[in-house]
This record gives C-alpha cells, sequence and structure tokens, in this order.
C-alpha cells in the first residue's frame, strides 16, 4: 500500500478541502485517515458512518486523596506544571493543566496523591462512500495529540487489509502530531499559499520531512493572488528539488463547494481542473494510474 499524508506549515492553506479532492480523484481501493484530530474535517466532507467507537486514554492525571492530605504543600511546590491548587482549604489538581508526569506521587509523604487513567478522545473507524475512514476526536485541553493521530494511523494499518491508497489528512504546525503523521508515509503533499508567513512555514515543514525520506511534493493554493511570491515559493522548491505539482487558483466555486460540503472535484471550475492536472503528477510520481 502506499501511503500519502496532505500537511501543512499552519492551518488555513486549504489542506482539507486538497485532500478531500485527492479521495474524489484516486482510483482503485483507498482507505483515509484524518490526523487533525485537533480540527477533524474530512467527516464533515465524507458523512462516514461510524462503525466502531474506541474510548481514547491519554496520559494519566494525578488525583489526591483528601482524607490522606495533611496540606504539607509539597505537591503544589513541586508541579513544574501549576496544576495543584490550594483553594477552600484543600489541595486539589487541575486536569487541565496536568501533564501526567507523577512527580507529585513521588513528593507526597502520605501517599494522598495517585494517577488515575482518563479518557481524552475518541477513536472512530467509520465506512465512507470512497474507503473507510479512520478519525478521532481530542477532548479540548487533553493535549498528547501526536499519541492520538499514532492511534489513529495504527488502526488504519490494521484494518486497512489489501487496500492500496492510504490518504491522510495532516495537522497543520511542526510539533509531534505532523512527525506521527509523517512517520511511515511514502510521500507528503505540502500545501502552502504565496505569502511570505506562507513561504517561511512551507520552509520548516519541508525541513522536518527531510528527516524521514518521504517524497515531497508542493502545491500551492490561491497561487495567483501573489504571483510574486508564488514565483518565490517556484524559485525555493526548485533549488530544493522538490516538485510543484498543483498550482490552484482562487476560485470562488471552491467557497461554494465548503458551504455545499462537496468536494470541489464535483465542479467544472479552473480550481477543479488545477487539481486534476495535480493528481495526475502525483499519481504518476506514485507510480499509479
Ligand atoms: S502529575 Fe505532574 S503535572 Fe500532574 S499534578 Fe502531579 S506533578 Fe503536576
Ligand atoms: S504532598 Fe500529599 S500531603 Fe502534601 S499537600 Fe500534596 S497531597 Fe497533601
Amino acid at each position: 500500500m502506499k501511503r500519502i499524508a496532505v500537511i501543512s506549515g499552519k492551518g488555513g492553506t486549504g489542506k482539507t478541502i486538497i485532500t478531500g479532492a485527492l479521495a474524489t480523484l484516486a482510483k482503485g481501493d483507498l482507505v483515509f485517515a484524518d490526523c487533525d484530530v485537533d480540527a477533524a474535517n474530512l467527516e464533515l466532507l465524507f458523512e462516514p458512518e461510524i462503525e466502531t467507537t474506541e474510548p481514547y486514554r491519554g496520559l494519566q492525571v494525578a488525583d489526591i486523596d483528601q482524607d490522606l492530605c495533611i496540606q504539607c504543600g509539597n505537591c503544589e511546590e513541586y508541579c513544574r506544571f501549576g496544576a495543584i491548587r490550594y483553594t477552600d482549604d484543600r489541595f486539589f489538581v487541575d486536569p487541565v493543566k496536568c501533564e501526567g508526569c507523577a512527580v507529585c506521587t513521588l513528593v507526597c509523604p502520605t501517599n494522598a496523591t495517585s494517577m488515575k487513567d482518563r479518557e481524552s478522545g475518541k477513536i472512530f473507524y467509520s465506512r465512507t462512500d470512497r474507503g473507510p475512514l479512520a478519525h478521532a476526536r481530542l477532548e479540548p485541553g487533553s493535549g498528547t495529540t501526536g499519541l492520538l493521530v499514532s492511534e489513529v494511523k495504527k488502526r488504519v494499518n490494521e484494518r486497512a487489509g489489501d487496500r492500496d491508497l492510504l490518504i491522510a489528512d495532516g495537522p497543520p504546525g511542526i510539533g509531534c502530531p505532523l512527525i506521527a503523521t509523517v512517520t511511515g508515509m511514502d510521500a507528503v503533499l505540502i500545501v502552502t499559499e504565496p505569502s511570505t508567513s506562507g513561504l517561511h512555514d512551507l520552509k520548516r515543514v519541508v525541513k522536518v520531512a527531510r528527516n524521514f525520506g518521504v517524497d515531497i511534493f508542493v502545491a500551492i493554493n490561491k497561487y495567483n493572488l501573489e504571483e510574486s511570491v508564488a514565483a518565490r515559493i517556484e524559485e525555493y522548491c526548485e533549488d530544493e528539488g522538490i516538485p510543484v505539482v498543483g498550482r490552484i487558483p482562487f476560485d470562488p466555486t471552491v467557497i461554494e463547494a465548503i458551504r455545499s460540503r462537496k468536494p470541489v472535484t464535483e465542479y467544472d471550475c479552473p480550481a477543479a481542473d488545477a487539481l486534476r492536472a495535480m493528481w495526475e503528477r502525483i499519481a504518476s510520481a506514485l507510480g499509479r494510474e
């Protein structure tokens, strides 16, 4: 199975729209992973029918047994995340701030502190008309996004069977979730936009992706809004030996497609034409149809 992730240096570049377009253009048996677990949007485009739901337990959280607490204050003093506070005559743990390091359990003289499991989100495996989709929802403030991305990918790998292409919608940025997404991929499609910050973010994400030995492709979304910056992006990619496979023009039909929750490739418009041409270049580079 070939695996490609659509990623970007920052949010708002049109990454999910492009992933949705690839889903309609790629032929064969497909499987999808929504690795943008902080803002899972593929389900909005695919309208999946959920087959299984599993609880996701990320990091543990500290808990204080008030009956055993002698209010020495050690836990508050040693918690470097400011997760323990003294209010209303007692010490308590703020679960949103707790990073699960367990230091408070080491410094408590009466074993009043302990670590407990907490449900930090849910992992879904769903059926869509384009193929199975693994996706997830993280509770706000739960952290451990990278770990959840790895769990989503694990579900896909366990259940993909002999499907021949995995398309993943990756997270924006260059943190743990991106690293968890890119690990084990054959290729990444980096979606950027023609702005100075877009070029800066592109350089950062290329630097990270280079560490994983994946094929790198670039798509410039709305390239005609700032053609001089788009030319600088092309120059940079040429210097780096990275193919610019997509030059997608600004096209109001894309907004209409988002409103109607349809892939833009269902419309006859310049953006859809550019996406078709882009997929042909990627498919050929991946040795597909
Ligand atoms: S587990 Fe770590 S972060 Fe959480 S309350 Fe204890 S010391 Fe603080
Ligand atoms: S270290 Fe233990 S005994 Fe001391 S305040 Fe914290 S929970 Fe209470």
